[in-house]
């Protein structure tokens, strides 16, 4: 049985408060499902979005998706139509809330058009340069540093 992907069916596997998937350690996720009954706005906007990486899934729960910003339900602090106390670590099981019909499937990287994955690999990239600039910064700013710092002082004392 497949339910355990279908939104606001009775879930058995509820108790499991994490990401199915978390074992696979799947990346990447696809928002499906058919729009033709009433679609709240989180879902459509989800559902042309489609490919969902896993470090998106926070920032779409704040209604944020890519430059839309959808609106929020002031008593769940969530998109309208979202179930109370939907985190990421149970996002795919709730979706989109009660009867959304909607699925968050984890697929594999392949399945994602590269221009997709290209601006994750880029955003990866980009952080991992700057971490590396800032521990090569700290190795060796610290003697320059000192050295600023003593030529300040020595100039004041001086000049
Ligand atoms: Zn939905």
């Amino acid at each position: 049985m497949s339910r355990i992907f279908v939104c606001g069916e009775p879930i058995f596997t509820a108790q499991n408060n994490k990401l199915l998937t978390d074992d696979l350690e799947t990346e990447w996720f696809m928002y499906t499902g058919s729009n033709i009954e009433t679609t709240r706005e989180f879902c459509q906007h989800l559902t042309e979005k489609k490919y969902i990486h896993r470090s998106e899934i926070p920032t779409i729960l704040t209604g944020k998706i890519d430059d839309h910003q959808c609106e929020i339900y002031d008593k769940t602090g969530l998109p309208y139509g979202m179930i109370e106390g939907t985190t990421p670590e149970n996002f795919q099981v709730n979706c989109g809330g009660w009867n959304c019909r909607h699925q968050l499937v984890p697929v594999a990287d392949a399945v994602v058009p590269a221009d997709v994955r290209r601006r994750f690999e880029f955003a990866k990239n980009t952080r991992n340069k700057l971490q590396e600039y800032n521990d090569k910064d700290d190795k060796l700013n610290i003697p320059s540093t000192k050295g600023k710092v003593f030529t300040t002082e020595f100039r004041k004392q001086w000049g």
